[in-house]
């Protein structure tokens, strides 16, 4: 009977799954959508039963999570009789800060350290924030725990994590490399392990999550020691609308130039920039790849930019773990692009990096999971489907 409820709340969506922890089998799923919006709905889907689209009115994450439980509790498609077959809520949270560099179990306590990040995550963990709260109020007597996005990367080193500006800034105001999508990088890094038959301890992996927001970590013997996002999900690889690195002096430049408040460059950086911004098409790759392929030169510039800032995180990072055994490519683009894959990977047949042609097409073509690297390559490249909902139900399993 063990049952775990995972639930990750954003600001007018809700997103849930209910996990068999013994078997890891997704019992159902769904999305509760436009909460406090006009026109709310929830979506859910089981194993076994036809998908529903429920319209109702949710005002609030308290009324979301009550149709959730109404619906998993529900005779036609719901797929528990009782509330106390679910053991564990696991809660995706965004911004763990300093504090926490494990999932842990909620207590008050906990919930006042989350509270304190909301000044590093003002857009998520408010959310999740309100998941938890109404979770608990309805669940009284549930474990809840609650598993972040940055506790994967609280084992950086120091020469990893900090800025060169006045040491105060991180001091006083905790400016610092948080690193994000921690989750994912964890699973992708111990899934591989797994299929290297090899102790996730003697490797160096740099794990790719690329998707509309996209990360890459250099995971060496089992722990994070560098990764691309920064203090914000805005640092790093150019993403579908984010820009990624860029020299901040171009900030004051531009704002200057073009007359911008603080609130537009943000807008512009994080909004209308990235793969968007270059093509002018699209963030979404499939319509950039579809561009390219046709000759329009936009969407080739995007791609090329953004699968050479991929290489060379892959250099960088192999040179910070001084090797690298292995290299995963995950998420939207990681599992579904190879023309990026392959192209990351060129010319890094010095670091023994080689890609097997007919392997890098075949995923997803004909399976979603397998090694895209040549026999002869001394690094293994994988491509491995990310599962941050069942690292957050394990997690969650694992502290109750
Ligand atoms: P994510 O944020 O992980 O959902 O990834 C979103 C990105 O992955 C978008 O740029 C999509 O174009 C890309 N993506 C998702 N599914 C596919 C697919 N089947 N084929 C190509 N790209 C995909």
């Amino acid at each position: 009977m063990s049952k775990i409820l995972i639930i990750n709340a954003g600001s007018s969506s809700l997103k849930y799954q209910l996990i068999d922890i013994e078997n890891e089998e997704v019992l159902a799923k769904g999305n509760a959508e436009r909460i406090g919006i006009p026109n709310s709905c929830l979506k859910h889907t089981t194993a076994e039963k036809e998908p529903v689209e429920l319209q109702t009115e949710f005002s609030n994450h308290e009324d979301a999570i009550k149709m959730v439980i109404e619906t998993l509790l529900n005779e036609k498609y719901g797929v528990i009789k009782d509330m106390s077959e679910i053991s564990a809520v696991g809660h995706r949270v965004v911004h763990g800060g300093e504090k926490f560099s494990k999932s842990v179990l909620i207590d008050d306590e906990v919930m006042a350290a989350i509270k304190e990040n909301i000044e590093l995550a003002p857009l998520h963990n408010p959310a999740n924030i309100m998941g938890i709260e109404a979770c608990r109020n309805l669940m009284p007597s549930t474990p809840m725990v609650a598993v972040f996005d940055t506790a994967f990367h609280q084992t950086m080193p120091r020469k990893a994590f900090l800025y060169a500006v006045p040491y105060e800034t991180y001091e006083k105001y905790g400016v610092r490399r948080y690193g994000f999508h921690g989750t994912s990088h964890k699973y992708v890094a111990l899934r591989a392990a797994q299929l290297l038959g090899k102790p996730i301890e003697e490797l160096k992996i740099i794990t790719c999550h690329l998707g509309n927001g996209s990360s890459i970590t250099a995971v060496k013997y089992g722990i994070s020691v560098d990764t691309s996002m920064g203090f914000t999900p805005l640092e790093g690889l150019p993403m579908g609308t984010r820009s990624g690195n860029i020299d901040p002096a171009i900030i004051g430049y531009i704002m200057e130039k073009k007359n911008l408040t603080h609130e537009q460059v943000d807008e512009t950086l994080n909004k209308k920039s990235g793969v968007l911004g270059l093509s002018g098409i699209s963030s979404d790759f499939r319509d950039l790849t579809s561009a390219a392929q046709k000759g329009v030169e936009r969407a080739k510039i995007a791609l090329e930019v953004f699968n050479y800032q991929v290489k060379k995180y892959i250099g960088s990072y192999a040179a910070s773990m001084g090797g690298v055994d292995c290299i995963v490519f995950t998420a939207g683009i990681g599992e579904n692009t190879p023309c990026v894959r392959e192209e990351a990977c060129s010319d890094l047949e010095f670091l023994g990096i080689y890609i097997d042609r007919k392997r890098n097409e075949s995923i997803p073509k004909d399976k979603k999971e397998g090694f895209i690297s040549s026999d002869c390559s001394k690094v293994a490249v994988l491509v491995i489907p990310t599962n941050e909902e069942l690292m957050i139900a394990r997690e969650t399993m694992e502290l109750i």
